[in-house]
């Protein structure tokens, strides 16, 4: 079997909202990571026609949700692909206890680890603000913000000079401190297993979209040297110097 000892895995924890994508995306770009979310994974396994993702399939063409072994499955399976062993980070897996056990066994069954699960932490008062101030431009699409971003004239476009606005039903602010509340129930559990495991790092993401990655990098980058140790690829101590010079 392969040697995973030299791959690091991270967990991505953040409510709608907290630019838990964006940030995925800079550390897939600037380390070389494979960003897993389950919803890909599913969709991936089920057109390669694995065993698990046929097992997926039948239960979902059932109208069924997918066990956690069946997912712990695909994972096993993707994690074995090439590209994985420069590290991956988990997107939407795991979501409860059972999940996050069933995920530790697999990757001590690789020899491996979850190195940090990194909590985007938002204060919800702000994010409601910020989600529920949102609209766009009917005309143009231009996007607003009655708070952080209002027309020059009030009701017009700077644009196009439309009058009609546009906002997304699940951007009201009850929508989203539901769903804050919600996302808070279901990590909370996740938040305890990981802060006892000693994975669990709080990063504050209320800041600015850049401040949030440089904190992340500052995190994610020690232990992605040190976990790939002698085995760090061309490309990857590239980019890694490229950083410290910056
Ligand atoms: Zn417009």
């Amino acid at each position: 079997m392969r040697d995973y000892s030299n791959v690091p895995v991270f967990i991505l924890l953040g409510p709608p909202g907290a630019g838990k994508g964006t940030q995925a995306k800079v550390l897939e770009d600037q380390f070389g990571l494979i960003q897993l979310s389950t919803g890909d994974l599913l969709r991936q396994a089920v057109a390669a026609g694995t065993p698990a993702g046929n097992a997926a399939k039948s239960v979902m063409e059932a109208g069924g949700l997918v066990s956690d072994e069946i997912v712990i499955n695909i994972l096993r399976d993707r994690l074995a692909d090439p590209d994985c062993a420069a590290g991956v980070i988990l997107d939407g897996f795991p979501r409860t206890i059972p999940q996050a056990e069933a995920l530790s066994d697999l990757l001590t069954s690789y020899g491996t680890q979850v190195h940090a699960a990194i909590s985007l932490e938002v204060e919800d008062d702000a994010m409601v603000e910020r989600i529920s101030g949102r609209h766009t431009c009917d005309g143009c699409g231009e996007g607003y913000h009655e708070t952080f971003k209002r027309p020059a004239v009030e009701g017009i476009c700077d644009k196009c000079g439309s009058t009609k606005f546009r906002r997304r039903a699940d951007d009201n602010a009850d929508t989203v401190r539901r769903r804050l509340v919600a996302y808070h129930d279901e990590t909370a559990p996740l938040i305890s297993f990981y802060k006892k495991t000693g994975a669990l790092q709080a990063l504050d993401a209320m800041g600015d979209i850049g401040s949030i990655t440089n904190e992340l990098r500052q995190i994610v980058r020690p232990i992605t040297i040190n976990v790939r140790g002698v085995q760090v690829s061309d490309k990857i101590t590239k980019t890694t110097q490229m950083e410290e010079t910056q």
